[in-house]
């Protein structure tokens, strides 16, 4: 078997070995259990789906967040020289939608959103293919979005069921205790599943927190780093107004191949901005955490955050886009006092407030019969999309209005519960007294072996700056170093 792995390795993926995990997953996965996974980002995690698909009988079928990623991983899979592959999703067109579904079993890789996974026509079709493996990629999405405004998350178990229950693998980088057994329960594994755990440690990235006591001195800062550090560099802010602002402030300071990347931009530009930024045409991009899933660039130096995020979850993930090919990267936070109130803002403007959430429903019960579109409600009642998604999820259900008012309330309450709680600990750990790195893995409950502690740790056990700096600053550094040096021997050592 293990020959047989790694024959498949070299000729489909000209690899030469495994990387920790790859090959043990593999093997569970072709016999046929139900798997969580956690592997480090960047760790390899798809290729215990990508190598099974060449020893089983029937397609893969792969569920995905975002539909970049989708087009990253079939862009990818198409470049080692694999064509049956495809990505269902909203962009096809008619026919091209139809021929896929009319030839779903012939592709190896089927790559799907949750949302298109609704569909009746898809899972029928999904039904015929006779789906060998059901992968849901980035599985802690489940937990952290199916919960929220995008309840198809949390369908899944469901329509692996309907799918005839073939093996399910669960993959993902950032997972407590808490969303593994949400996502267990979620996908309805079986109580002998198995797990597959390892260390989600990035010892060749450096963990960086400063403390600034004005948004002023925070981008002089911010400015100097862009001049200073080798790139390319992630520069994550919380807002789409702040990204344009950061990198407008870094281009007037004679900082030129700097982008912005949100939500808030035509899908061609966000391609694009990616694109150059992949091809090393920009070196900086200033964004919001929509970017970055699946940015598959081995060489990102920096990520910074100009904001900090509301969960530990996503910081892990947004810093372990940097040095993917294990050389030295840095993860700085830039912090202010006013920072605190952002992501408290950002977690209650997720769910609608009680006084909207009675209107809604009640303008949804009055205008019962009619075709209220979602911008007339959203307009009406003063919601944001995601809150109107939230409520929506719940419409399903017959009942009076009094009583869904108050279920849903107390779902909110609940959730908010929990954000508050994940935010606590980001917060926590932003201002703790010992090592970052110790903390951080202790929220994912793993314990930092002393040895495995880097010589560039974090602000706490000490980083030599001088190892994230350009080549240009480097050499000066290594000049000033030599003549201290020098000095140090001529006259001893001074203390400064
Ligand atoms: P993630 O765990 O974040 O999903 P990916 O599956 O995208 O990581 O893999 C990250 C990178 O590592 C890819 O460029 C992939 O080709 C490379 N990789 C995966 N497995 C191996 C291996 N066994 N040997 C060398 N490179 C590998
Ligand atoms: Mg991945």
């Amino acid at each position: 078997m293990r020959e047989r792995l790694k024959q498949v390795l070299q000729s489909k993926f000209k690899l030469k070995n495994f990387r920790e995990g790859q090959e043990d997953i593999i093997k569970e996965v072709l016999a046929g259990s139900d798997i969580l996974a956690m592997l480090p980002t960047g760790g390899g995690k798809s290729l215990c789906y990508q190598l099974p698909a060449y020893l089983m009988d029937g397609p893969i079928l792969i569920v995905s967040p975002l539909l970049s990623l989708m087009e990253d991983q079939v862009e990818q899979i198409k470049q080692r020289g694999e064509k049956s592959v495809v990505a269902l999703n909203s962009t096809m067109t008619f026919q091209q939608r139809k021929y896929a579904l009319e030839n779903l079993g012939k592709f190896k890789y089927i790559y799907a959103s949750p949302e298109i996974l609704r569909m009746e026509a898809v899972i029928v079709a999904l039904q015929s293919a006779g789906i060998s493996l059901f992968v849901v990629d980035e599985a802690h999405c489940i937990s952290q979005w199916g919960h929220d405004f995008r309840p198809d998350y949390s369908k899944l178990g469901t329509l692996k069921n309907k799918l005839n229950n073939p093996p399910c693998l669960a993959l993902t980088a950032t997972a407590t205790r808490e969303v593994i057994r949400d996502i267990v329960h979620i996908l309805h594994f079986p109580e002998g599943y198995k797990e597959f755990i390892y260390s989600i440690n990035r010892p060749n990235i450096a963990l960086s927190v400063e403390k600034y006591s004005s948004s002023d001195e925070k981008i002089a800062r911010l400015i100097h780093l862009a001049r200073e550090l080798k790139g390319p560099g992630i520069i994550y802010c919380s807002s789409r107004l702040w990204t344009e602002r950061i990198a407008h402030q870094l281009k007037a300071s004679g900082i030129h191949d700097v982008g912005f990347y949100h939500g808030g931009m035509e899908q061609e530009q966000r391609i694009l901005i990616q694109q150059q930024f992949l091809y090393n045409q920009l070196k900086i991009v200033c964004c919001t955490n929509a970017f970055g899933m699946g940015v598959n660039k081995q060489n990102i130096r920096y990520v910074i955050h100009f904001h900090f995020p509301s969960q530990l979850e996503s910081y892990m993930q947004e810093i372990g886009r940097s040095g993917r090919d294990g050389l030295p990267s840095i993860a700085i936070t830039l912090l202010t006092d006013a920072d605190y109130e952002i992501p408290k803002s950002l977690v209650e403007s997720e769910f609608p407030s009680y006084d909207k959430l009675t209107k809604t429903i009640y303008y949804l019960q009055e205008n019962n019969q009619k075709d209220v579109s979602n911008e007339n409600i959203m307009q009406y009642i003063g919601l944001n999309e995601i809150q109107l998604r939230y409520i929506q999820k719940f419409l399903t259900e017959k009942v009076e209005p009094e009583t869904l008012i108050s279920s849903i309330w107390e779902e909110i309450q609940t959730r908010v519960q929990i954000k508050y709680k994940k935010l606590n600990a980001m917060t926590f750990w932003i201002s703790t007294k010992q090592c970052r790195r110790m903390e951080i893995l202790q929220y994912f409950n793993e314990k930092l072996e002393w040895k495995a502690k880097p010589k560039n740790c974090c602000d706490y056990c000490g980083i030599h700056y001088e190892d994230y700096l350009g080549e240009s600053l480097k050499k000066e550094f290594e000049i000033k170093l030599s003549w201290r040096a020098e000095l140090d021997d001529i006259f001893g050592r001074v203390s400064d």
